[in-house]
């Protein structure tokens, strides 16, 4: 928080699709937003543009959540402009860029997923973990840091033609309890967000495909998911709601994850 009392949130993977729907939801409620990317500068600065017609303020920062490097200049970059994180959104993700079957899929496409879900996931958590921990020591009486991770049904959901992508979110599961078990004692609270269908570019190539499995019943809620929906969930998180838990999975799925007979 700063003079002003303006709480300040990383989201990484904001310029476009859930990403943004968070940086808006983050806005609307007057948290300062670094907002991430990696390749779409230009939707990047539509997003800032919206946040700040929101009344908010922000920046955009490039960089690889693979690259260890990039994560390095990207905390120092918001440290630099906003002097703290209290709200990281882990929130940057890829689908393989093909599907295939898990009897023929690639080395080089699994690494590629785990890198960007996981592994750059895990290591930035790493790196704002310890500067959350300092502001806490600094501010013990001060509202609470908190830490966010975009999971997916996935996790638990077998897709046998992207495998890869499974593993990963079933990696954010384990990581969000490390980290919620590790941080618990500084106050710093940990959370999993499951969503289901969102409606994103993820998702706009299987658009027919999952509009027909909604018409036949698939989600309970008979709708595709939008990103304000997960937008929603993190802002009631970063103001406290769920304050005595931590390590939580919250399924944003329109109950797609009820076992049904
Ligand atoms: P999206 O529309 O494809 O947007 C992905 C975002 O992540 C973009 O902002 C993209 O920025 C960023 N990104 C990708 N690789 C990156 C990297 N290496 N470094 C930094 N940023 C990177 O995807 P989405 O549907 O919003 O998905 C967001 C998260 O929700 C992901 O973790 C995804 O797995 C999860 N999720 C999505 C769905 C769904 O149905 N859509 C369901 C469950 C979970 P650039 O364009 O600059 O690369």
């Amino acid at each position: 928080m700063d003079a002003t009392g303006r709480r300040t949130a990383l989201v990484t993977g904001g310029s476009r699709g859930i990403g943004r729907g968070i940086c808006l939801e983050l806005a609307r409620r007057g948290y300062r937003i670094a907002v991430n990317y990696a390749r779409s500068e230009g939707e990047a600065a539509e997003t800032l543009a919206l946040v700040e017609s929101l009344g908010g303020q922000g920046i955009t920062v490039q960089g690889d959540i693979a690259s260890a490097a990039d994560r390095e200049r990207l905390v120092d970059t918001v440290i630099t402009e906003f002097g703290r994180i209290d709200v990281l959104v882990n929130n940057a993700g890829v689908a393989p860029r093909q599907r295939m079957d898990i009897l023929e899929a690639t080395e080089s496409e699994f690494d590629f997923v785990l890198d960007t879900n996981l592994k750059g996931p895990y290591f930035l958590t790493q790196k704002v973990a310890k500067l959350m921990i300092q502001q806490v020591e600094a501010n013990p009486s001060g509202k609470r840091p908190v830490i966010v991770n975009i999971g997916s049904i996935s996790a638990d959901t077998v897709s046998l033609n992207r495998g890869e992508y499974c593993i990963s979110k079933a990696g954010v599961a384990m990581m969000t309890k490390l980290w919620a078990a590790r941080l618990a004692q500084y106050g710093i609270c940990v959370y999993e967000l499951r969503p289901g269908v969102i409606a994103t570019d993820m998702t706009a190539q299987v658009k027919a495909m999952y509009d027909a499995k909604i018409a036949d019943g698939l989600i309970p809620i008979k709708r595709w998911g939008q990103p304000e929906d997960i937008g929603k969930a993190v802002a009631a998180i970063a103001e406290g709601a769920f304050a005595y838990s931590t390590g939580e999975t919250i399924w944003i799925d329109g109950g797609m994850h009820i076992p049904r007979l």
